[in-house]
């Protein structure tokens, strides 16, 4: 089976749970396995998260679906990303959002995503490498915001950094496992829903845990 085939098939086993079309039209289209390392290339369209450089991982397809949809984005959004990794999930947003600010603590890994989004030709992701601060308070606020690493709690530092009517998707809980938490910061205050069980490396430093 070649890639685009095997591309298609994944994505047909994710319509059972992920129901935004275009969210599913868009991850047909990126291809995953210029996210993963080459020794991975026969599993990059398995339903499984894969490791990478900086003993990180790709997040499983269905989880960055279902994170996707979640986000409700529409084209003229600016959306924060924290925790660039491959870059995968980043390449996903910029074809759903105006602009992407994504940032990445480990320098190897930003500058790998940097070389595989420029080869994909997407103008609309900035990279940067994180600073002491969580997030990237330069360009907020955001329409929506995705963290794709597990934190303690909802981090304020994001929700300081999300616009009203935003919506902010974040795994929370211990570092080994967590709830995928839903916020959407409503004019009235903030309505956070439980969108289930989930399994991110640990986010690291401020709003996260504590440097290895
Ligand atoms: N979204 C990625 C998967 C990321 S794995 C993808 O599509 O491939 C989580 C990433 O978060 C790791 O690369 C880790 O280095 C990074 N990370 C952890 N804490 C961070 C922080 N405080 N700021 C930015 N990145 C962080």
């Amino acid at each position: 089976m070649d890639m685009a085939d095997a591309r298609a098939k994944l994505i047909q086993q994710l319509t059972h749970e992920v129901r935004d079309q275009k969210v599913l039209e868009v991850m047909g289209r990126v291809p995953r396995e210029l996210f993963v390392p080459a020794s991975s290339h026969h599993l990059a369209y398995e339903n499984i998260p894969l490791p990478i450089e900086m003993g990180q991982t790709i997040s499983q397809p269905l989880i960055v679906g279902i994170m996707t949809e979640a986000l409700e984005l529409k084209e003229n959004e600016k959306v924060l990303e924290v925790g660039t990794g491959s870059g995968y999930q980043a390449a996903i947003l910029a074809e759903l959002a105006r602009w992407i600010v994504t940032v990445e603590r480990h320098k190897k890994l930003a500058e790998g995503a940097k070389a595989v989004l420029a080869l994909l030709g997407i103008k609309n992701v900035e990279i940067h490498l994180a600073e002491e601060t969580l997030g990237w308070r330069k360009e907020a606020p955001y329409d929506a915001i995705m963290v794709t690493a597990g934190a303690p709690n909802v981090p304020q530092q994001l929700l300081d950094q999300l616009n009203v009517g935003g919506r902010l998707v974040v795994p929370v809980g211990s570092p080994f496992e967590q709830d995928l938490i839903k916020v959407v910061k409503r004019k009235s205050g903030l309505v956070s829903t439980n969108m289930g069980p989930c399994r991110f490396v640990p986010l690291i430093g401020e709003g996260g845990w504590q440097k290895e």
